[in-house]
């Protein structure tokens, strides 16, 4: 079997490494790809969201099953226009990525379906925002309804604070066409987990419940950033919460999507807050995390390229997804000043050090080969040291010491990935 696979992060390197071990696959590529899917795949330079150059590659190409995945070109309907080919492709077409694409969409369904969620209000003008507002119990959150690169969710302690939202989102539009609309809702508070799943529009079967370190700084203070590091089993989330998180939340809402009649196949990713009422959905995402697809790969002991043609078939009831009962932890390791201005072309070295230490892996992420084929930086997040072990100290130890040997001038990563554990 052939297989492209679109991205080119930490999570499509691990999705790469995965289907590489799959006795199927017989050809990988990825588009674009880094220097790391370019050891066990064919790097494609297209970009993830030109769609039509996706497509023509696929066709000429013979590829049997694509499989996307970031979120940008789930949104814009890449899986759409490649069903109207007949081209096989795993993820979910437009209309149920908006579980994703809009948060106003995400939390009408989840009320429709009974599912557990902060009470909210959709306002698509300022002015009645505010009147709600000043009259609303802080602290509050104000979301912008579209994508905001993580950035669109404000928990606001008092009225001067929410209303810079309501200003900066729906008049001064800093996040553009998402901030038309807004989500006000109500503050929860308990831990975060995430729990994703693999759905064929029918069947859903669940991954293991994660927790990710999306602050910059040790203690998860500072800006937010695509994600520093991750970590399972969670604590607070053993298997009996997977489970009710999966009975409450996500098969609830895969059957209202199937009630539209477009069902959700793919992998959809529940973002919960653990609150003294149980788990409550925080947000949707309909791909894989990154780095959370770090650990959740690692951890699969099943045949992911099986997996994804079943989700295509809708016979996810008829394949193994098996998790291991180890622990894995994943360290980012990222250029120097990122999540602001960062320098690239920062040559590397370490990495095969590393890679001989016992079970671990190294995802890259923004990396490449230069003129000379030395391994340099390309990005903010440049790869993330996985490994797993029998527990969670052991899982630790061994990707830290595998982030010890990786050098590179400027190198950031956060020491205390995991610390709740
Ligand atoms: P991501 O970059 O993960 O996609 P996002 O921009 O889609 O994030 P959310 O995940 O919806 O935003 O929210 C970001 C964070 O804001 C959550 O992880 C949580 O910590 C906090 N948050 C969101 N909604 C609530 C809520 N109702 N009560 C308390 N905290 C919340």
């Amino acid at each position: 079997m052939k297989i492209l696979v679109i991205g080119s992060g930490g999570r499509e390197h691990a999705i790469c490494w995965k289907l590489a071990q799959s006795p199927q696959v017989r050809k990988i590529y990825c588009a674009p790809g880094n220097a790391g899917t370019a050891e066990v795949a064919e790097n494609v330079a297209i970009d993830v969201m030109d769609i039509e150059a996706l497509r023509v590659f696929v066709e000429h190409q013979k590829i049997d099953l694509t499989i996307v995945g970031p979120e940008k070109p789930l949104i814009a309907g890449i899986v759409d226009v490649f069903e109207a080919r007949g081209l096989r492709i795993f993820g979910p077409s437009k209309e149920p990525a908006q579980l994703e694409g809009s948060k106003v969409f995400s939390k009408r369904l989840m009320k429709d379906a009974g599912v557990p969620t902060a009470d909210f209000e959709v306002f698509d003008d300022p002015q009645r925002a505010r009147e709600y507002l000043a009259q609303a119990r802080f602290p509050i959150v104000v979301k912008a309804d579209g994508e905001a690169a993580g950035k669109g969710v404000v928990v606001a302690q008092d009225y001067a604070e929410a209303e810079t939202a309501v200003r900066q989102m729906m008049e001064e539009r800093v996040f553009g066409a998402s901030g038309e609309r807004i989500v006000i809702e109500e503050c929860l508070s308990g831990p975060e987990a995430s729990v994703l799943a693999f759905v064929d529009g029918e069947t859903v079967r669940p991954m293991i419940a994660i927790q990710d370190h999306k602050r910059i700084g040790e203690g998860d203070t500072g800006p937010n950033t695509g994600g520093m590091g991750a970590y399972a089993p969670v604590r607070v989330a053993p298997q009996s919460v997977v489970d009710e998180v999966t009975r409450r939340i996500i098969e609830p809402t895969v059957a209202a999507i199937r009630a539209t009649g477009i069902p959700y196949r793919g992998v959809l990713y529940a973002g919960v807050m653990l609150t003294e009422k149980g788990p409550y959905c925080i947000e949707f995402n309909c791909r894989f995390g990154d780095p959370e697809a770090q650990v959740a790969l690692m951890l699969l002991e099943s045949d992911l390229a099986s997996i994804c043609q079943a989700v295509v078939d809708v016979e996810l009831d008829k394949v193994p997804v098996v998790f291991s009962q180890r622990a894995a932890v994943t360290v980012v390791m990222a250029s120097g000043g990122y999540p602001g201005p960062y320098e690239t072309g920062v040559p590397m070295t370490g990495l095969e050090a590393a890679q001989k230490l016992d079970a671990l892996a190294i995802f890259h992420a923004g990396t490449k080969r230069d003129e000379d084929g030395q391994l340099v930086t390309n990005g903010g997040r440049v790869l993330a040291v996985t490994a797993t072990g029998e527990t969670f100290a052991e899982a630790k130890e061994r990707a830290y010491a595998g982030v010890g040997l990786v050098r590179f001038d400027g190198a950031y990563f956060r020491r205390d990935i995991g610390w709740q554990a």
